[in-house]
């Protein structure tokens, strides 16, 4: 049995060795591993399902997937690159729902960032992502070519259409939809060039996104939204797949809500956060979405940075960032402390946002426990402070805060995310077979989540990465390109 084994071991190995992964020449100088076989060996493995983690393994990674993950020793092909991990995880590649290419410049205004965004999402272990909507969807499209094609470093990259949003647009550089036959048209339109997700936004009506859902679903693409003309459970009746952010931006329990209308997004807030997660109102929006099998996806980094005293930007953030980036973003957060202007806006001297982030994450532990997919994202725009990359790590880090295990928000960050794009036999686990899309951390993020940012190499296809080299290559120049 064992002889048949390595002899089917040694078969595998010969068949993918001929189409073992090279790094182009493009995207060489980030490359720190590359070999046609690589043995990863004594590593701890926490394989993305739930799983506790596996000590002192060997996985074998050729012709760009995992061929073998064992606890028992085994002689090594004799090519092998062998690399002694001994006190590291290795972990799947996260595959995160609600990326951007595009980063805030204030008044306003987004500014796509396709130099340094893939970068860092990269070198922080992001390997597949779906953006969730887009400024410049056509360099969105060209940028995946890009890295598919290896001239450039990046991960896998899921592309959403332009944001179906209503009229008139709050975004100038947004279309406002025309009504249902336009909205129709729209996702045909950019379905045929490439995008394989959608994204309704803050103003559309029912009728545009009814027809926008029809649309997408005919051509078996999914539709995901970041409503506030419409409810969560409007959106779940209409057929959506995946709602964004949670219940922190659901309109329908607000009392003045008017069909299609966004109400004033400061007096949903207002009402939301005298609500109770455990009511009536907010479970029976959980059992429908469950029922209905709409997912949804976590963004808590973008909101975080809205709570006012948590204050711990990290120092890397601030080093990517340009010097205008900064300067914007630490004046938005020195005015979210500013009682006056509180006062003013919510009639009181601090800002509800604290009781609305420790509300979103219950509902989002609620949402999981009544057996909602619960997906994630790092959303890269809000004051600015959250970035790829970075702002991803932290997400992982946020949902442990929000009472999840450090192995369930790592499942929920990768496991979960490939099985809602459907793309579960490839990514999202570490097992025979799937792709070498991995991170390994020095430490146990399994134990300490805050190990997940002690990132030492991030494989994609196989390919080794230097994490360090990528953040190095785009220091300032977030808000730049
Ligand atoms: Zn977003």
């Amino acid at each position: 049995m064992k002889k048949l084994a390595l002899i089917l071991l040694l078969a595998t190995l010969c068949a993918s060795a001929a189409a073992a992964q090279t790094a182009s020449p493009a995207v060489k100088e980030y490359v720190k591993v590359e070999a046609p076989t690589i043995a990863l060996t004594h590593v701890r493995v926490v394989d993305g399902t739930g799983a506790s983690a596996k000590e002192d393994q060997t996985v074998l990674l050729s012709g760009g997937k995992v061929q073998t993950v064992s606890g028992a020793t085994f002689k090594l092909p004799g090519d092998t690159k062998t690399i002694d991990a001994t006190g590291m995880t290795l972990l799947p590649g996260l595959v995160l729902l609600h990326e951007h290419m595009f980063y805030p410049a204030g008044g306003g205004v987004f500014h796509e960032m396709p130099f340094s965004f893939p970068r860092l999402y990269l070198a922080s272990g992001v390997t597949s992502l779906r953006t969730g909507g887009s400024i410049e969807p056509y360099t969105d499209i060209e940028l995946k070519k890009s890295i598919d094609a290896g001239k450039s470093p990046g991960p896998k990259i899921h592309i959403t259409g332009p944001y179906l949003e209503g009229s008139p647009p709050p975004i100038l550089q947004l279309h406002g939809l025309g009504g249902p036959e336009d909205a129709r048209k729209t996702v045909a339109f950019w379905a045929d060039a490439g995008a394989t997700s959608f994204k309704a936004y803050n103003v559309l009506t029912r009728a545009e996104l009814k027809a926008a859902i029809d649309e997408a679903h005919a051509r078996k693409l999914k539709l995901t939204g970041h409503l506030c003309s419409i409810g969560f459970r409007e959106a779940a009746a209409l057929g959506i797949d995946d709602l964004e952010h949670g219940l922190i931006v659901d309109t329908e329990f607000y009392p003045d809500k008017k069909p299609d209308v966004c109400p004033d997004p400061t007096k949903v807030s207002m009402h939301l956060a005298t609500m109770d997660v455990n009511g009536p109102e907010i479970q029976q929006t959980i059992r429908e979405l469950v029922e209905r099998k709409v997912a949804v996806t976590s963004t808590l980094p973008v909101f975080e940075l809205f709570v006012p005293g948590r204050d711990a930007t990290p120092a890397r953030v601030l080093t990517a960032m340009s010097d205008s980036a900064k300067v914007l973003y630490l004046t938005s957060r020195a005015r979210l402390d500013d009682p006056a202007r509180n006062q003013q806006r919510y009639g009181a001297p601090a800002a509800p946002w604290g009781k609305l982030f420790q509300m979103e994450m219950q509902f989002e532990r609620a949402f999981a426990k009544a057996g909602g997919l619960l997906v994630a994202g790092t959303d890269p725009t809000g004051n600015g402070g959250t970035l790829a990359g970075f702002g991803s790590q932290r997400e992982v880090e946020l949902l442990v805060e929000a009472g999840f295990t450090p192995l369930e928000a790592i499942q929920i960050c990768t496991q979960n995310g490939a099985r809602y794009l459907g793309i579960e036999n490839e990514a999202g686990t570490i097992a025979p077979g799937k792709a070498a899309d991995l991170i390994l951390v020095k430490g146990a993020p399994d134990k300490n989540i805050a190990d997940i940012e002690k990132v030492d190499t991030v494989f994609k296809d196989g390919i080794g990465y230097d994490p360090q080299k990528l953040i190095d290559s785009v220091r300032g120049l977030v808000g730049i390109r």
